[in-house]
């Protein structure tokens, strides 16, 4: 289907054009008509469908079409879960707003706060943002979310999974009026925590699926291999690096240290690789996003900082050095490959201390997974015996004592204090801790 036929504006459709996009992808077709006539939207689409012109779309045709509620807050506040992501969302909607009145401003961590107060006093009509500097200068008042038109969140499901909710409800309740439009948007929008917010924040939204977030993506070559331990992957590694043809690969490591180990090793070995992890200044996460998007790396290594959302034309490959603690996370990392119908091939090693991970991502993924094996590498590791469950041994009636009241949800709290989880993933935003552990993630100074 042509733009042409989603009631897009003309002046929309010059400049997507001009961009050379003529047709749109199913999620583009599928949301933009419902999301310009004002519904709010729940939309999921598998990784590289286009889901980011799809929202963009609408807002840039509310711009076009209507008046604003106020002419000094935001119209349009879009949240995304790293600050890689949102400059690159900005760097989309620039191609847009280029040469109309609809400026933007980019507001993330890692960068000067004063500065960006008085990029509010330009009143931007587009804000792009993470949602902990966001929610910050809402504290401060920098901003007023009063008159905000549209609010959409991309990757939802990871701002929570980052412990981002109190802030997501923060602006929320900051732009809380009834003529306020939401739209989410996600690759994968299944979790609980999600169906909570989005009914809170959403008013009877249009749920828009294209396919199923576990669905095969039949873009991307998937291979799985057993490995024995640390130096049988590395083995493995070289011997993928030396023996596949690659463009660009973004190899997944569990730790920030395990990206700096590997990152190092790699360079020793003169393969020319760059690190991004949360741990780096904003300058520096800036400068190695910079290099890698100009093929000036081949290799870049990383966590699960970088597996939602980024675009990157020339990585041909992915490859999953750990496998990722989030079955759901399995699916983004390897959807930075295979993007705007392009193919693309994504390996992962699979250890012992990979197994429980794995057999999480093979029941999210619904499917039973096949083992590949490198030749001249071929390991001793089957795979684990599930634990033999525990024998239930009926008490007698006398010895029960009264039992303690069952604590509510305790994978839930277990998640939220898993302080690895957040070194492993910290984005450098305002990553929520309780107050006094705040100070562990020192990556970010916001
Ligand atoms: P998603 O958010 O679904 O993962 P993106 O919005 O990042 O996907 O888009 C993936 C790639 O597809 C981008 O490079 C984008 O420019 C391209 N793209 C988006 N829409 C179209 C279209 N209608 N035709 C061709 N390419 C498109
Ligand atoms: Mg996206």
């Amino acid at each position: 289907m042509h733009f042409k036929d989603l009631g897009l504006d003309p002046r929309l459709l010059k400049k997507l054009t001009h961009l050379g996009f003529d047709r749109a992808t199913e999620i583009q077709r599928t949301a933009v008509p419902v999301a310009i006539m004002g519904k709010d939207v729940l939309a999921s689409s598998k990784t590289g469908s286009g889901k980011t012109l799809a929202f963009l779309l609408p807002a840039m045709q509310r711009m076009y079409r209507s008046k604003p509620f106020t002419r000094r807050d935001p119209r349009v506040l879009i949240l995304t879960p790293t600050r890689e992501l949102a400059k690159q969302v900005f760097a989309q909607l620039r191609t847009l707003n280029a040469g109309t009145p609809y400026d933007g401003a980019l507001i993330v961590g890692g960068e000067n706060f004063n500065d960006q107060v008085k990029e509010f006093r330009k009143d931007p009509m587009f804000v792009v943002a993470t949602p902990g500097r966001l929610a910050d200068h809402l504290e401060h008042r920098s901003t007023h979310l009063d008159g905000l038109e549209m609010l959409i969140l991309d990757e939802a499901d990871r701002m929570l999974d980052l412990g981002f909710e109190a802030q997501l409800r923060r602006i929320h309740e900051a732009a809380n009026h009834r003529r306020r439009q939401t739209l989410m948007f996600s690759a994968t929008l299944d979790h609980e925590e999600v169906i909570d917010i989005s009914s809170d924040m959403l008013d009877t939204p249009k749920r828009i699926s294209i396919g199923y977030s576990n669905e095969e993506h039949t873009d991307i070559t998937q291979r799985f291999v057993l490995c024995d331990h640390l130096d049988h992957k590395q083995a493995l590694l070289d011997k993928v690096l030396e023996t596949e043809d690659y463009k660009q690969v973004i190899i997944f490591t569990a730790t920030r240290a395990d990206t700096d180990r590997l990152t190092k090793e790699l360079n020793e070995r003169k393969l020319k690789a760059v690190a991004l992890s949360g741990n780096l200044n904003q300058s520096q996460r800036n400068s190695i996003m910079s290099q890698f998007e100009r093929v000036c790396h081949k290799i870049l290594v990383t966590t699960d900082i970088a597996s939602r959302g980024l675009d990157l034309d020339n990585v041909s490959h992915v490859i999953n050095f750990d496998m990722p603690k989030h079955a759901e996370e399995y699916v983004h990392r390897i959807g930075r490959t295979g993007r705007a119908g392009n193919k693309g091939d994504a390996i992962s090693f699979v250890g012992p201390k990979d197994w429980k991970s794995f057999k999480s991502v093979e029941a999210y993924l619904q499917q039973e997974i096949t083992f590949s094996t490198i030749e001249g590498l071929e390991g001793k590791f089957k795979g684990l015996k599930p634990a033999p469950k525990k024998k239930f041994v009926k008490k007698k009636a006398t010895d029960k004592k009264p039992s303690a009241p069952k604590k509510a949800s305790a994978s839930s709290a277990k998640k939220k204090t898993d302080k690895r989880f957040y070194e492993n993933v910290a984005v450098g935003d305002n990553v929520f801790m309780p107050k006094k552990k705040r100070n562990v993630d020192v990556n970010s100074g916001d």
